[in-house]
């Protein structure tokens, strides 16, 4: 049997974690699979690193939720994830109230685009709306600000991860089983033969010190997130960049991940309405993201800009419900960019071969959903390339031929 050569373009999520499950499937050996991570900046440099990491049961495309929430969970067990990558269960709500005055001052937010996370949730299924009142411990938003709060699923449903902490294992535990990092930029894919006998050869890059490189390939696949278009222009993927912040609050608070609507008063805030998700993570840090904006892809992770004006009016929405919060130390600002998908089936990313290019195959475009979907969707990619097949799960939604 003739060794496979896989080259992953992008060391985010979704290309680390299909680096994983490659190393991991049963038929793998460092002498059949040469498993090459390209990646341009740095590991988890991009939304991969900067996401909140929520995962859920609810989460969507069915096809990859089915499947990647029992391998979070396993991946867990396995490997320690608890200590490793933080990973446990959390609860969870819309929570819908008023923010009170808050002194800090700071700019607002231009334009605001949702993350979209709660189109999976079915409103009213799990637990009936409650009117005023909160879970027990969740204590540390006012009560008496607090208009509604709604359950997002049941016990065990929602679990989260610390991304970076992920990507980055999931990327260590591939190369103690043989598979390459390359830090290199890929300028062009390389192919051989014409017709129904195209097939990958080879990528080309551009490493730290500036020269071409070419890496032989018989397998390619391309995990470069919103930048997945820069390679093959031809795919319906943008990015819109979202700015985030974590704090370590006054006390260590109680594990829930809120999705808000607050209400600003207007003499201390320029907008009348926030709709920060806020995450409770292990080690007395919360994470908080705003709405995407509309500014423009740049070149690499390294250029992302971060509008420090976005970062502050963040922490003063959130602050304005949260007296643990307002006392806290915020720890960083940050933006990254959210991988869209323009056209195909709504709310799916673009998962599977590429007709027109045999060994050409797609892993991008994962939205909001890429930090929870990254098991399931590594794992039917390792079936791919190592079975010839998906077997544990049907994507042909996800197939590239139904995006463009
Ligand atoms: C604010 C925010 C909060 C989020 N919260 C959650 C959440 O709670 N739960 C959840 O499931 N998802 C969440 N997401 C979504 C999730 O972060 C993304 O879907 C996921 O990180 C995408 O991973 P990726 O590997 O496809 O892309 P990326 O993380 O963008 O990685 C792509 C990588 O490719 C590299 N690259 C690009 N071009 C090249 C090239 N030419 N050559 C080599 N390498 C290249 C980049 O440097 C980058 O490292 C959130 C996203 C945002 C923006």
């Amino acid at each position: 049997m003739s060794t496979k050569h896989i080259v992953i373009i992008g060391g985010g999520i979704i290309g680390c974690t299909s680096a994983y499950y490659i190393t991991h499937h049963p038929t793998f050996t460092s002498s059949n699979a040469v498993v090459t991570i390209l990646e341009a900046s740095s590991v988890a440099g991009g939304a991969s690193g900067k996401a909140g990491g929520l995962v859920a049961k609810w989460a969507y495309p069915k096809e990859l939720v089915d499947v990647t929430f029992a391998e979070h969970e396993r991946l867990a067990r396995e490997h320690n994830g608890k200590e490793r990558w933080g990973f446990r269960y959390t609860g969870g709500g819309q929570w819908t109230g008023r923010g009170e005055d808050v002194v800090r001052d700071a700019g607002e937010m231009t334009s605001k685009t949702s993350l979209e996370k709660k189109e999976g949730l079915v409103s009213g299924k799990n637990t009936a709306r409650r009117n005023i009142g909160l879970p027990d411990d969740l204590d540390w938003v006012k009560e008496d600000l607090t208009d509604a709060y709604e359950p997002m699923a049941g016990d065990g449903e929602t679990a989260q991860v610390h991304p970076y902490q992920f990507t980055t294992s999931m990327c260590a535990l591939a190369q103690e089983k043989g598979a390459t990092l390359v830090i290199g930029k890929a300028t062009a894919i390389n192919y051989s033969g014409s017709g129904a006998s195209r097939s990958v050869s080879g990528v080309e890059y551009v490493n730290e010190a500036g020269s071409k490189e070419v890496i032989p390939a018989s397998t390619v696949i391309v995990a470069a997130g919103p930048w997945t278009s820069t390679i093959l222009p031809s795919v319906p993927i943008s990015g819109s960049r979202a700015h985030s912040i974590t704090v370590r609050p006054t006390r260590p608070v109680s594990a829930y991940a809120l999705f808000t609507e607050i209400t600003l008063p207007r003499s201390s805030f320029r907008t009348s309405l926030g709709s920060p998700e806020i995450y409770a993570r292990p080690n007395n840090e919360v994470y908080a993201c705003s709405p995407g904006d509309g500014e423009p892809l740049p070149s690499s992770t390294k250029e992302v800009k971060v509008d420090q004006q976005v970062c502050e009016a963040l922490f003063k929405q959130i602050s304005a419900i949260s007296p643990e919060l307002r006392g806290g130390e915020v720890t960083a600002s940050q933006a990254c960019y959210l991988p869209n998908v323009n056209s195909g089936p709504r709310g799916c990313p673009i998962v599977g071969e590429v007709d027109s290019a045999k060994g050409l195959i797609i892993a991008a475009g994962h939205t909001c959903w890429g930090i929870c979907n990254a098991p399931g969707t590594g794992k039917l990619i390792s079936e791919l390339v190592m079975d010839g097949r998906v077997k544990s799960g049907n994507i042909s939604r996800l197939a590239p031929r139904k995006f463009f």
